[in-house]
């Protein structure tokens, strides 16, 4: 796609800090790091999220999602990952090209990723009408 940014960090006709590429995927370090090695990881053809990408591209993507964690738990001396996947403006994507985050987590990083859980424990017969919903559309 012409004015994806991610496509043309792939062409090269934008610089990035490339640190893996096969085929089908590409791995290269966030111009904005939430932790050090904040690493994006993308299907090197353009699918704009979740609710549209290939089940094929989506696995290469996650095959070599979990080997850099590995790599970069290794690495850099990370504790912990945080792996996350944001979908449409309202989930907080900026980039309409799907990208995994790897964000290495190091003791006392003092990162807040969710916040408090303040939320209240659900009632089982909301929950049973909502997983009836879903199960039906499954
Ligand atoms: P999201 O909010 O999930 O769409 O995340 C998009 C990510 O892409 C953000 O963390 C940005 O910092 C990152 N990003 C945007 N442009 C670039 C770029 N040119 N090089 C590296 N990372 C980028």
């Amino acid at each position: 796609m012409e004015d994806c940014v991610f496509c043309r960090i792939i062409a090269r006709e934008i610089p990035s800090k490339k640190i893996y590429e096969n085929e089908h995927v590409f791995a290269f370090l966030d111009i904005l790091p939430t932790s050090k090695g904040h690493t994006l990881v993308i299907p090197k053809k353009h699918y704009q999220d979740i609710f549209d990408i290939d089940e094929g591209a989506l696995k290469e993507v996650m095959s070599v999602g979990k080997k850099l964690a590995i790599v970069l738990r290794n690495s850099l001396g990370a504790v912990a990952m945080n792996v996350t996947n944001n979908n449409g403006a309202h989930a907080g994507q900026i980039v309409s090209h799907f990208h995994l985050h790897l964000i290495p987590r190091y003791s006392d990083d003092g990162i807040v990723m969710y916040g408090p859980r303040t939320h209240e424990k659900a009632q089982d017969h909301e929950l049973e009408e909502i997983a009836e919903k879903i199960r039906n559309n499954t």
